[in-house]
């Protein structure tokens, strides 16, 4: 019988182990996490330290769902090397597993930027349900919060802090929150919306030391300004785990490299999430790595699936701001660009045309109901007039 291990039990590797359970082959199939936690949806974190839903309700895959299908789910098993020749792998313990083919879905951890002071208790990330646990323990002491890093995850994080705590500040280095995603006009509608309930922004500025004893007491910023605080939450971004692949003497560069089949450098091992670089490519993001879950486990068993890249595609999804930005959205790789702004109506939307008038990116705020026409016209790569006048996305 074929033996695969899969190494990640978030989306990507727990879509592919549904895959090859769906296939009906005789395959024995192992899937390794270092979390305590079967599959939930990493997305929700926020709901959970916001209070919002419980660890429970985030669970997608409970144990028995892996037991139902003949899955050996191993948690809390952290695998430490892999020795691609021998075709073994081996966790912290010292445990061998031997495999036929491997999947590396291990993710990406917290970008940990150059602050001195990040040693302290009272600094955090957030990215498992340990994280949330660990932020949730030290709450009640908790009057004043800094999130360093003005990005999704950070606006997210602050917003989850803010249903709990006093006084929450961001720190981002850029002039705007979610520079990446947006726009100067539209990240001001989305930074109006959180001011609004009482988050504050600290731009333009780097936190360059976090003070204190044990605990931070201050953040301290390069503009010279202190912030006082109880707890930090860094969401400075993400840098794929390439380490077991690197244990293995697979080519890595900011991820793990792999070919249109999602292969690595070894023909056995595959790659797929956060932790994988295809052409220059890391997406951070769960449809991607949901795509290459499935794409991965059709190949583990004897597929030939291409994967042909995904749709970047974010979602703000807190303080009841409606916010798409997804696809190309840079204005100088767009042949024509569209802006439609209703300030009293606080809405705003701006679509990306190629030279075939076809749409390539989109960034639209505010309470819109064309988001799924948007979506499938930049998936179809319809032109734009088409669009327009099936669903009225400018008036
Ligand atoms: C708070 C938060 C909010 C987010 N919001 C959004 C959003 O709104 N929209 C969006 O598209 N994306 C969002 N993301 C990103 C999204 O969650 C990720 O892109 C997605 O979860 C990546 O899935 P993955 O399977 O590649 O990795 P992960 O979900 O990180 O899973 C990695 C798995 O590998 C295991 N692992 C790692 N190393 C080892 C090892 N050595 N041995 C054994 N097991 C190991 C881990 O335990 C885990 O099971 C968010 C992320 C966070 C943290």
């Amino acid at each position: 019988m074929s033996k695969v291990l899969i190494i990640g039990n978030g989306v990507a590797g727990s879509t592919a182990a549904s895959v090859i359970s769906r296939a009906n082959q005789e395959v024995d199939l192992k899937v390794f996490t270092r979390e305590k936690h079967p599959f939930y949806q990493r997305t929700r974190l926020g709901e959970v330290l916001g209070g919002k839903s419980s660890a429970k309700d985030i669970i997608l895959h409970d144990t028995q769902w892996y037991a139902e299908r003949n899955i050996d789910l191993q948690l809390e098993t952290t695998v430490g090397k892999i020795d691609p020749e021998k075709k073994i792998v081996k966790n912290e313990l010292g445990g061998k597993f031997s495999y036929n083919k491997l999947l590396l879905a291990p993710g990406a951890k917290p970008l940990l930027p150059p602050i001195s002071g990040l040693n302290k208790g009272n600094v955090f990330s957030l990215r498992t349900l340990k994280d949330v646990r660990k932020i949730k323990s030290q709450l009640n002491n908790v009057k004043d919060a800094v999130v360093i890093g003005g990005g999704l995850l950070g606006l997210e994080s602050a917003f989850a802090l803010k249903q709990r705590v006093q006084n929450v500040t961001v720190v981002e280095a850029l002039p705007i929150v979610m520079g990446k995603q947006l726009d100067k006009t539209g990240s001001k509608y989305v930074q109006a919306r959180l001011e609004s309930i009482g988050i504050d922004f600290k731009l333009n500025a780097r936190a360059k030391e976090l003070t204190g004893g044990k605990l931070v007491t201050s953040a301290v910023l390069n503009t010279g300004e202190t912030v006082r605080t109880d707890m930090v939450i860094i969401s400075a971004g993400i840098s794929p785990r390439t380490e077991l692949a690197e244990s293995g003497g697979l080519e890595t560069s900011r991820g793990i490299i792999v070919d249109k089949t999602l292969r690595t450098s070894d023909d056995e091992i595959f790659a797929a999430g956060d932790a994988m670089e295809q052409n220059g490519r890391c997406y951070g993001i769960w449809p991607p790595a949901q795509e290459q879950g499935k794409i991965a486990g059709k190949n583990l068993i004897g597929g030939e699936k291409v994967y042909e890249g995904s749709l970047s595609y974010f979602k703000l999804k807190v303080a009841g701001i409606d916010m798409i930005s997804a696809g190309i959205r840079d204005e100088e790789r767009a042949r024509e660009v569209l802006v439609n702004e209703k300030e009293s109506e606080q809405t705003y939307k701006k679509f990306f045309l190629n030279e075939n008038e076809e749409l390539i990116g989109a960034i639209l705020v505010g309470n819109q109901s064309c988001y799924p026409a948007v979506l499938n016209g930049l998936r179809t790569r319809k032109t734009f007039d088409q669009l327009n006048a099936e669903e009225q996305l400018i008036n």
